[in-house]
């Protein structure tokens, strides 16, 4: 008796399946594609449960008549592409004919499609690939209504998340495809409730605007180029705008959203010296190249990419950054607040403390202050962002930026907040996902001094703030709070809350000492000090870096060649 058989087409779909179908927002975005690949005008998605009971995805697009119907849910059957050559010449972004079949065999679906100049169309309703009905149909364009995903299939059932992560994620892939195909409206309707709207738009501005808000685009750098056969539209966002997470990084090669560690690799090298070392700048970069010059069939669900050439892409896209970032405001850096190593090779020069630059790569050697007791100081202010002054045993510099945060992370951790009544309510609109955070963590806000209530429409009204904040600050750091929130790296259930108040506390404090490069008194800095002093880590902010760097007489003398 042979032990080897042929898996039967049932078990061979639902084995495919696996790769293709691994999360309700898979299916969200393969049947988006299908839909955009038929030239759909508008687009409109549901989703019950986080997509776990329900996904229906109706579009306008051309429609498929009967027989095509019947062929679209069988395996390795498209109408993209016929022979090898096509695969290297793709305009679509569909080809390898799974995703129907795949979606079929772990779910109960329904296609409803017909084509505009026939009079009906088809329905057939399918449970875990097994045809159970086919009827006609009045629908024009196509709508594919998706249940109870993974029913049969136990296993995956399992490993589905709650039902807000799943969300999270369709919301992300839908936002994916929003930005590659900006020409197409979106409409996302969630549990019953209108969640996006977004109109067809002219310009892939006009589609970041309506995602994102206009104070989004506000501060973001707009640059277009065409190199040879490639051409580069980016939107960057500026230094002042950068975040402490990746969030936000959106590539599109081809119109197809894509993760590729070459493109981002050169995007930070041509933003070095822009960025301040831990903060991350969202983007959105449309790279359009010819078709064979890159190959998506490297992934499953096409989220990788090969390049023909890796160098010829990556100079491209670095060299239209370089040349187009911020071209004239260079000097934004040369005084700038962020960048450190650069400053602090100012600052040793200025001090002429020696030849040898002081960097943060030799910080580790560096002592920091031992006293405790603060005694008036004459302070030296350098370059408004750091305080010099003298202790018997040395010479000890903070970074009063460091400082103030490590003092503000421990003052809203520890709930010492005076709090505000804003006379005129402030509305803030949020995209979906910040929208969503926010509600979901009103609870952590109040705690901090915050009142902030729903406002509908992806609005929330904030009516009260703490006194520290101005409420032309809110919108901003709302967003901050907001991206924190959704990015906190949680290990534990019973840490959620706990780590989330951490995180925003220090998202609370970075946004509100580091914008400012402010020359203080020899009063404030004094109560700076004091207050530092207080805090139960004065040597680091709340990032961990360093708050006071002391110079003690035996490292002179080392930096000085007096002694080894
Ligand atoms: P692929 O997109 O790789 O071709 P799919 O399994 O996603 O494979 O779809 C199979 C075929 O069904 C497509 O090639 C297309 O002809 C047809 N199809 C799927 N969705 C739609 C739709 N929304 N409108 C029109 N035709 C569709
Ligand atoms: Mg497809």
């Amino acid at each position: 008796m042979p032990s080897i058989r042929i898996l039967p087409e049932s078990l061979r779909n639902i084995i495919a399946a696996g790769e293709v179908v691994e999360r309700p927002a898979s299916v969200v975005k393969e049947l988006i594609e299908n839909s955009i690949d038929a030239d759909s005008e508008n687009i409109e998605i549901e989703i019950s449960y986080g997509g776990k009971r329900l996904i229906r995805i109706a579009d306008d697009g051309i429609g498929m008549d009967r027989e095509d119907a019947m062929l679209s849910i069988e395996r390795y059957a498209t109408s993209k592409i016929s022979k090898i050559e096509d695969l290297i010449n793709l305009r679509t972004l569909g080809f390898r004919g799974e995703a129907l079949s795949s979606i079929a065999s772990v779910s109960k679906m329904t296609v409803e499609t017909g084509r505009r100049e026939e009079s009906t169309g088809t329905y057939i309703e399918i449970h875990g690939g097994v045809i159970k009905s086919i009827k006609d149909s009045p629908v024009k364009g196509t709508v594919i209504t998706v249940k109870d995903l993974f029913y049969n299939v136990p296993a995956r059932k399992k490993f589905m998340k709650s039902e807000q992560t799943e969300l999270n994620h369709i919301i992300e892939s839908i936002i994916h495809q929003a930005l590659s195909h900006y020409r197409v409206g979106f409409r996302l309707r969630i549990d019953g409730g209108e969640f996006m709207l977004l109109p067809q738009a002219y310009h892939e501005r006009e589609r970041i605007a309506q995602i994102f808000g206009a104070d989004f685009i506000n501060g973001i750098e707009e640059f277009e180029k065409r190199e040879g056969e490639i051409s580069i539209k980016g939107f960057i966002s500026k230094p002042d705008r950068s975040r402490r997470t990746r969030t936000n990084q959106y590539l599109f090669i081809n119109h197809r959203p894509v993760k590729d560690p070459i493109v981002s690799k050169a995007i930070y090298t041509a933003l070095e010296g822009y960025l301040e070392k831990e903060r991350h700048p969202f983007y959105v970069i449309y790279l359009d190249i010819p078709p064979e010059y890159v190959d998506f069939n490297v992934h499953p669900s096409k989220k990788e990419v090969r390049f023909r050439d890796n160098n010829l892409i990556y100079e491209a896209v670095y060299s239209t950054i370089r040349e187009n970032y911020l071209s004239e405001k260079i000097s934004t850096f040369s005084h700038g607040i962020n960048y450190r190593d650069v400053e602090l090779k100012i600052m040793a020069q200025d001090l002429s403390l020696s030849e040898t630059p002081v960097t943060f790569s030799n910080i580790e050697n560096i002592p920091v202050p031992s006293v405790r007791d603060i005694k008036r100081h004459e302070f030296i202010f350098i370059a408004d962002t750091y305080i010099g002054f003298s202790e018997p045993d040395g010479f000890v510099v903070m970074d009063q930026h460091a400082a103030h945060e490590r003092i503000l992370y421990e003052r809203f951790l520890k709930r010492r907040i005076q709090t505000t009544i804003l006379l005129f309510p402030v509305e803030i609109r949020l995209s979906p996902q910040e929208y969503r955070n926010i509600l979901d963590n009103l609870e952590i806000l109040r705690e901090y001094g915050f009142e902030v209530d729903d406002f509908g429409d992806n609005s929330v009204i904030v009516r009260q703030i703490p006194d520290i904040f101005d409420k032309d600050d809110i919108p901003s750091l709302l967003k901050d709070i907001a991206y924190t929130i959704n990015n906190a790296e949680i290990d534990k259930e019973s840490d959620i809350y706990d780590k989330k108040r951490m995180e925003v506390a220090v998202a609370i404090a970075c946004h509100r000492s580091v914008r400012k490069g402010t020359r203080l008194s020899p009063d404030e800095a004094h109560s700076l000090l004091e207050r530092l002093y207080e805090t139960d880590d004065p040597w680091h902010c709340p990032h961990g870096r360093p708050t006071m760097i002391k110079f003690d007489i035996p490292y002179l003398e080392k930096l000085f060649k007096r002694r080894k």
